[in-house]
Parts: C-alpha cells; structure tokens; sequence
C-alpha cells in the first residue's frame, strides 16, 4: 500500500504511534523501535505493509521504504510541508474512512511543491478542498453585516469573506481574491499577499 505519513505521536520509549493516509482509508499504526528500522517523519510518502495480531487492535508497520523527492532534503520545503500535512491530520481527525478527493489532493501538491512557490501550491489545493467541502464563499458577502463587499474583503479563517471595516483586518483586492476563487489561481498575489494568505491557511481547515 501507500500512504503519506500525516502524524506521528511517541509512546513509551522510542515505539511510535503512526497515522497513515492511504488514497481511502486512515490508518493508525503501531511501529517498534528498532535501531535497523529505516527512519520515517512526518511527511513523508511511503509504500508499507500491516502485520495484524491477535495481541493488538493496532496493526504493526513494517517493510517501509520511503518514496522520496529531492525536495525531502530541502529543511525549508520540507518543514512547511510538514505544517500542509499537519492541516490534513486535525480535520480528517474523526474519521477513518475517507474520500479518495484528499489523498490526490496531498498528491498533487506533493508533486508540485517543488516546481512552484510551497506556499502558492498549499493555498490554491486549499481553494480547491474548500471548494469540494462546499465552504468555498465565493458570493462575497460580508460574513459580519451581511451586506455585498466590493473592492477590498478581508479574509478570516477557512477564506471567509468580509469588509475591512467590519473585522478590521488585512485585506485584498477583491478582483484578485475573485480570481483566487474561481480559478484556483494564486497568480495575482504578492510574495507578501502569499505570506499572509499562507497563514490564514495554517489557522486550520
Ligand atoms: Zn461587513
């Protein structure tokens, strides 16, 4: 099978509790420390297999080998894509079996992250998970008074829509924003405008 690597939580001595996203199902899975075991972090795309005992409701990881791109060397590409990763593992928390939609969505990006801006890639499969979800809020009005924004929105978490003057937050031209939402298409934003559209992601899904 293959997975990405969307949590790791450390139990007992070195033994870890691993949560894998395979393309329809989440698995948690139990791995022993072993100093022969190759390493796994959070991240990363792997092809596995599960051992099943009667001795645990949590089947055992083995036989991993790690599905490497270049960029996993690259600490920067890789640490925001850990962050992207970490997005996926809190809002898919409840629930084990899952819609192919997120693993090719996580693919996607995976492929891409190093032909294009990390962050632009993250933002614009955002667009698109909250598009599929149906919390995409693409008519512009003002989550606050309620009332059509034009020229400047505001955006709070999960891209919701609103005036400047009603949240007094950043804002951004209301063209582009438009452009963001209909296309999926971070081309008319800034670095800077990247940066904090960026961190409205990282607020959480
Ligand atoms: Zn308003």
């Amino acid at each position: 099978m293959q997975g990405y690597i969307i949590n790791i939580n450390k139990v007992r001595d070195e033994d870890l509790i691993i949560t894998i996203l395979s393309n329809n199902k989440k698995y948690t899975t139990y791995r022993f420390y072993g100093a022969r075991h190759s390493t796994v972090n959070l991240g990363y795309k792997i092809d596995f297999e599960l051992q099943h005992s009667y001795k645990s409701k949590i089947p055992q990881l083995r036989n991993i080998l790690h599905l490497a791109k270049k960029w996993n060397t690259d600490r920067e590409k890789m640490y925001l894509w850990q962050q992207y990763i970490k997005l996926f593992y809190n809002h898919l928390k409840e629930v084990d079996t899952i819609d192919e939609f997120y693993f090719n969505l996580i693919e996607k990006s995976y492929q891409l992250w190093d032909k294009q801006n990390s962050k632009r890639v993250a933002i614009e499969s955002y667009i698109k998970l909250l598009e599929y979800e149906g919390r995409l809020h693409n008519d512009f009005i003002c989550f606050e008074c309620e009332k059509k924004i034009k020229n400047r929105v505001s955006l709070l978490r999960a891209f919701l829509p609103a005036h400047q003057e009603c949240v007094y937050m950043q804002s951004f031209d209301a063209l582009h924003v438009e452009e963001l939402f209909s296309k999926k298409s971070t081309l008319f934003f800034n670095d800077t405008e990247i940066q904090k559209l960026w961190l409205i992601v990282c607020e959480g899904f």
